[in-house]
């Protein structure tokens, strides 16, 4: 376990996935009723933007970076980043937050206190920061554990409502698989979940298969989410969410969102956004 994701918190990514998992989360609390947010891999819960880790490889100013002045941004663009530009806090001159919040923050930030969430890491230094950070919020748990044991473990949440995030750190060869094989798992015990999987589009072939593989599942409502910054670097330059059992408004919501933050955050030619059902209703 090499992955630190201390290097590229706030990256274009991190933008791309929060922002989208911030809309998640919101169309959840149109009910009054509890529901349960599961990040199967949840990292430190938030991240000093000015700390050697970031600061070596500066990819959060391509990210966040890129958000301090949203007045090129349409009125709609605006209100529909609002819950996560909220998250982020007051940024400074040069757009970076005094902490960039991850997944787990940006669910606790978006949680009412009927609501409850469950977040697994297995790295111990990271478990050991994601404790700290939510040790007196009793409506959060953490747990020391694989994130794709938890899920088996964790679904069905009582609450029958919530969402599940899978964010692996694509070091193992047979990622796509083992992500795969936990959610359809979890799928086939908790069906009305609303499930976003997130990946690396570095190699198509991978992509192709995991794709291939919602596809033949057998599952309905899978929308297929990429965002490409182009350029000819050598990182990553495309990544994507698949997103089953998406809120009805989902799908709108980010063909407004993710044209603005393709552009916004664009290093040349060849990137863009991309939004097709895997399969539909
Ligand atoms: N979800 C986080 C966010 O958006 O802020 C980022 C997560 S990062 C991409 C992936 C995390 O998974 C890392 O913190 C890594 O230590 C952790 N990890 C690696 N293997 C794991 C496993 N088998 N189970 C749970 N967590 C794992």
């Amino acid at each position: 376990m090499n992955y630190r994701h201390g290097f590229h918190a706030g990256n274009f990514a991190d933008v791309f996935k929060h922002a989208l998992l911030a809309r998640l989360l919101l169309y959840l609390k149109r009910k009054e009723t509890p529901f349960r947010v599961i990040d199967t891999h949840a990292g430190e819960g938030a991240y000093d933007l000015a700390a050697e880790e970031a600061e070596r490889t500066l990819e959060w100013r391509g990210g966040v970076g890129r958000l301090a002045d949203l007045s090129g941004a349409s009125a709609e663009v605006r209100a529909l980043l609002a819950p996560y530009i909220d998250c982020l806090g007051p940024l400074d001159e040069e757009g970076r937050p005094a902490l960039y919040p991850g997944s787990p923050v940006i669910a606790q930030k978006l949680m009412r206190s009927q609501d409850r969430a469950i977040f697994c890491e297995l790295r111990p230094d990271a478990f050991a920061a994601l404790r700290r950070r939510f040790a007196r919020d009793a409506r959060i748990k953490t747990v020391h554990l694989d994130g794709y044991t938890g899920l088996g473990a964790y679904v069905p949440p009582k609450e029958r409502r919530g969402l599940v995030l899978i964010d692996p750190p694509f070091e193992r060869e047979d990622e796509f698989d083992a992500a795969f094989d936990a959610f359809a798992k979890a799928y086939a015990k908790w069906s009305s979940g609303i499930y976003a999987i997130w990946h690396p589009s570095k190699n198509e072939s991978d992509v192709g298969r995991f794709h291939d593989r919602l596809s033949a599942s057998g599952i309905r409502r899978i929308l297929s989410l990429s965002l490409g910054v182009g350029g000819d670097g050598t990182g990553l330059r495309m990544s994507g969410l698949a997103v089953v059992n998406p809120p009805f408004t989902f799908e709108e919501e980010a063909r407004t969102l993710l044209p603005f933050l393709a552009r916004r955050m664009a290093q040349g030619e060849g990137g863009g956004y991309r939004i097709a059902w895997l399969v539909s209703e």
